[in-house]
Formats: C-alpha cells, structure tokens, sequence
C-alpha cells in the first residue's frame, strides 16, 4: 500500500486564498486531519473524506503532538491518502518540518503544499506593501511565543531595517514594544495589527510603537492577530502616497 501523508497550507481563511494543488490534495484525501486555524469551508473539496479536529490553540484544548502524529501513521500505513490541513503555510509557524520528518522517518512519503501565511496575507488584505521599494529591503517574520522562552535577538530586529512580521503576539504587546525600543527601534514607527486576516470579520487596529499595546487594549484585538511593524504599515492608511508615484522614501512617508 501506498502510505501518503499531504502537509498542507490551507490559506489564512479566506477559502479562495487556497491553492490549486491544495484543492487537489483534498479531493484525493481519504482523512483530512484539521487545525482549528483553518476555515472550515475550504472542506467542501472533500466531501466525502474523514474529518478529525486536532486543533491546538494556545491555553485552550489541546491535541498532543505525538497523537497527531501516530493518527497520521496509522492511516498512511493503511493505504490511505492523508492530508493534514494546517492554517496558513505548513512550514511557517506551523510544524510542518517536524512531522515530515518524523513521517519520512518511518518510511512514510510526504509532501508539502504551501499555502499563504498569515502574515504576508493580513498585509496585503490591508493593502500593506511589505518590501516597498526604498522603504523596507526586506520583511522578516518571527514569532513571539517561543517554548523554551529563548529571547530572539530584539536589536538586531529593531535595526535591521526590515518590515517585522510578528505572529502570536497578542498577549506580548508591551514586551515586545519595550523589546524594540529598548533595541533601537524609533518610538513613532507605524504599526499595523491585523486580526482574523482575510476572512469576513478582520479587524485592523493602526498605532505606533509607542501606543501599540494601549491602542491594542482599548480596540480588544484577539488571537488570531499579526503585527506589521515598521514605515511600511503607514502606507495604505495615507492614501496620498498616490502622490509620491514611484519613488517612495521613508523620510517621504513620515512627511505624509
Ligand atoms: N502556519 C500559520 C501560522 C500558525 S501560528 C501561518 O502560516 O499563517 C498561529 C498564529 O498565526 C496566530 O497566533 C496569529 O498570529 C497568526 N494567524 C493565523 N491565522 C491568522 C489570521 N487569519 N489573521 C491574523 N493572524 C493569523
């Protein structure tokens, strides 16, 4: 029997944000395994596959990672087509490199579909241009929630000079401001908080450094949020940038 296991991206929500070949792979799936990022209605592409929940929230219910492993084993070593669903992109944020390689291990084949993450996705919905030329030379995506409690290198993020994408970081507002102004980073850098990106009830919250976590509290942003940090989250708020054609600065952002 052929054992196959599909990682795959299902997008940030809105279901026309899936792939093709996602759509693919669910209308091959006998068992498609589902975090609870992912919008349900992406599921009408396998209307006849075996649905199991094994989402795992931060603080909330919980599926051990090494259940969700064997489930998969179990099902591939049974000859049947498994896809395991995760919300945005399989490999951001999302253990997709662990469980391939604790399947291939096992003599399981695997294969990843990308789907879009959450953050270039909550950008873009919010018409944030996250590399805009001569503004940012490149946009770098961290999480704020680490398991060990490692500390990423804050100064070096805060002067990279990079547009910061930062995920699950909604109960780490004022550490994360503290962090970046402490590293460097300018008080009145415009910030943009994005919650349930592309699905019907986003929200945006835009502030600045400074203010992001009273702003933050005073809107009640929830999880699932995204922050975008740096002169590029002032874009699409100031519409006069029309006026800057294309030779954007980020002195001539600020000006705006
Ligand atoms: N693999 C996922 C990320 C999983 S980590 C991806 O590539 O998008 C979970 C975090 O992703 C959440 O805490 C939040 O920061 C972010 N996230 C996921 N979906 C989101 C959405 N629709 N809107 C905003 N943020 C989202």
């Amino acid at each position: 029997m052929n054992a196959k296991v599909w990682l795959v991206g299902a997008g940030p929500g809105d279901p026309e944000l899936l792939t093709l070949k996602a759509v693919r792979a669910l209308r091959e799936a006998d068992v498609v395994m589902i975090d609870d990022l992912v919008n349900d209605a992406v599921l009408e592409h396998c209307p006849t596959a075996r649905v199991i929940a094994v989402g795992k929230r931060g603080g909330c219910r919980s599926t051990p990672q090494a259940f969700i492993h064997r489930l998969m084993l179990r099902y591939a070593r049974h000859g049947k087509c498994v896809v395991r669903l995760k919300g945005g992109d399989p490999c951001i944020f999302g253990r997709g490199g662990e469980e391939a390689q604790w399947l291939r291990e096992r003599g399981v084949e695997v294969e990843l579909v990308n789907g879009i993450t959450a953050g270039l996705a909550g950008a873009t919905q919010c018409d944030i241009p996250l590399t805009l030329r001569g503004v940012a030379r490149g946009v770098t995506l961290v999480t704020a929630h680490t398991q060990d409690d490692s500390q990423l290198n804050w100064q070096a993020l805060a002067q990279g000079g990079t547009t910061l994408v930062i995920y699950m970081g909604v109960a780490k507002l004022g550490e994360i401001r503290d962090q970046l102004l402490a590293g460097g980073m300018a008080a009145d850098t415009p910030v943009a908080m994005i919650e349930n990106a592309s699905l019907p009830h986003q929200r945006e919250c835009r502030s600045d450094l400074t203010a992001m976590a009273e702003d933050a509290c005073a809107f009640e942003l929830k999880s699932p949020a995204i922050l975008v940090i740096g002169a590029v989250a002032a874009v699409a708020e100031n519409q006069k940038i029309a006026a800057f054609g294309s030779s954007y600065t980020a002195q001539g952002l600020q000006a705006l």
